[in-house]
């Protein structure tokens, strides 16, 4: 659910989308000037607007400078003009993207889904973790420190690289082929480099090839890391 503003000076498709937009359950206001349009980013809080670029009072593109001025609130361009230049000089100037009309409630969803989705995602924007944990490993790559139950880990460079490029991605099965290309930044070696430093690795997290707990080797895929599975009672 979102708070819709419909800026459209077509009565006909003003109905339709507010219409549409209310039964998806979104709250809506519209407007059918830019002028207007202005006046309620500036007085009201949307999670995204949509507009239409054929305004009686401002051209599109001004329109959008303008609101652009005053918000940074998602805008949807509904557009007639099939003007793939002008599309993307828009995109560029701060629309987040575009529908040619005339388009379907299903498409317009579909948009204003990813729009929300990405708004919302920026604005929640966590800082990458400076610590990554998988089970009982906490690998700190700012300070290349690993610890393994909260005693710290001996490790040479490549194998802290090794183990926080897979402590990355926990529980994914990562090619050989990545591995060498993200770690060793070499496009091509011999899997003996890898199965070394893994075997090496596997030593210092106190587990064998036979006997894996964090690292687990595909043949013939690749390498993931995981947490152990618990601890059976006996
Ligand atoms: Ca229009």
């Amino acid at each position: 659910m979102a708070s819709v503003l419909v800026v459209e000076d077509d009565q006909f498709v003003r109905s339709a989308l507010i219409r549409h937009l209310t039964e998806a359950s979104h709250t809506v206001r519209s407007v059918g000037t830019a002028l207007e349009a202005l006046r309620e980013v500036a007085h009201f809080r949307f999670d995204v607007v949509i507009l239409d670029l054929g305004l009686p009072d401002l051209d599109g593109a001004e329109a959008l400078k303008m609101l652009r001025g005053i918000t940074d609130v998602p805008v949807i361009i509904a557009t007639a003009r099939d003007d793939e230049s002008e599309i993307v000089r828009l995109l560029n100037d701060g629309a987040d993207d575009y529908l040619t009309k005339p388009f379907s409630v299903e498409h317009l969803s579909a948009r204003m889904a990813a729009v929300l989705r990405r708004a919302r995602g920026a604005g929640n924007e966590a800082p990458p973790p400076s610590v990554l944990r998988v089970g009982g490993l906490a690998i700190d790559p700012l300070r290349r420190q690993a610890e393994l139950d909260g005693a710290t880990l001996d490790l040479t460079r490549r194998e802290f690289d090794l183990l926080a490029f897979l402590a990355g991605r926990p529980g994914v099965v990562v090619p050989r082929k990545e591995l060498l290309a993200q770690v060793w930044q070499q496009s091509y070696g011999d899997d003996q480099t890898i199965d070394v430093h893994l075997s090496w690795l596997r030593r210092k997290l106190g587990e064998t090839a036979a006997r894996p707990r964090y690292l687990h080797t595909l043949r013939g895929v690749g390498v993931k890391l995981q947490p152990p599975a618990p601890e059976q009672p006996a």
